[in-house]
């Protein structure tokens, strides 16, 4: 993944950067498969490193470990080691320490990054935005939706219709999602009407965008004679609208589409039918595609 963009974006991050002093932006990728590296010292490693430490040639090389490494050294040697104080004092509070996250990271590694990117009190923005404006923190994420009373069906397919009023036409609207548990996971067919004129289906799952990758859906929208069929790719939940849009990887319609689709003429409220089926694939990366 680390070659696409979905691996390197931290889409949530993106979506509410101004709600945070530090957001990383599109460069600050951070391959998954490093998580452990400096946060586990393997016991023989241990032994070494306190033999390093204590050689009096290598303070510049120690330096240069990570803060969390050096400390699980300095623990092993003496506590009245010269750099123990200065390593503790780089302890940092996790951004989210106001929802409720107690954790201590170790200031500008890898690993405070990564507690940032998967902290259970991470706030992701509620689904019915802009009707409900909340940032629910992540462990929350499932309850609020059914405070909405918006709940799972246990299925990969899913047939349901979309009502909407020509007024819609004329403003930017999210219909309340669709909430699909399959494969152990939680996804959520989106509907929304964006100014100046189009409306956009797409899957969003609660899950990074690695994870996210191992589904496809098919989609039909239809009404009478009249549909709109496509392959599209799953999207974690950390993929903004703007970037499911600029990558059309979701149903686009515009709004003579859906018109036509629904034939709404002269009536007031209009709708179409949503026929989804989601599978596994071989894993797939956010690009340009057309339809
Ligand atoms: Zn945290
Ligand atoms: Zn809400």
């Amino acid at each position: 993944m680390e070659g696409s963009l979905l691996g390197s974006i931290d889409a949530f991050s993106l979506s509410t950067m101004e709600l945070f002093e530090h957001s990383p932006g599109l460069n600050d990728s951070v391959s998954s498969t490093s998580t452990g590296a400096s946060i586990h010292l393997d016991p023989k490693e241990t032994n070494e490193s306190e033999q390093v430490i204590k050689h009096k040639s290598m303070p510049k090389k120690s330096d240069r470990v990570t803060p969390l490494y050096a400390m699980e050294v300095s623990k092993a040697t003496s506590s009245k080691s010269p750099t123990r104080k200065s390593l503790e004092a780089k302890l940092v509070d996790c951004r989210f320490k106001s929802a409720g996250c107690t954790e201590k990271l170790p200031k500008g590694t890898l690993y405070e990054t990564e507690h940032h990117q998967n902290c259970q009190f991470r706030p992701i923005p509620c689904l019915l935005q802009p009707n409900c404006s909340e940032l629910v923190p992540y462990h929350n994420f499932l309850l609020h939706h059914m405070h909405h009373f918006v709940h799972p069906i246990f299925s990969a397919t899913l047939n349901t219709s979309v009502i909407f009023k020509t007024e819609d036409f004329k403003d930017n609207q999210r219909w309340n999602p669709r909430w699909m548990n399959c494969y152990g996971r939680d996804f959520f067919v989106m509907v929304s009407h964006k100014l100046p004129g189009m409306w956009y289906v797409w899957v969003w799952m609660l899950g990074t965008p690695d994870e996210a990758a191992e589904y496809l859906y098919d989609v039909e929208i239809s009404k009478s004679s009249y549909r709109k069929v496509g392959t599209f790719p799953v999207l974690s939940l950390r993929t903004t609208l703007d970037e499911i849009e600029k990558y059309e990887a979701c149903m686009s319609m515009t709004d003579f589409q859906v018109q036509r689709i629904s034939q709404i003429r002269e009536s007031i409220i209009g709708s179409f039918e949503v026929d989804l089926m989601i599978y596994k694939s071989k894993g797939h990366k956010l690009s340009p595609c057309g339809q």
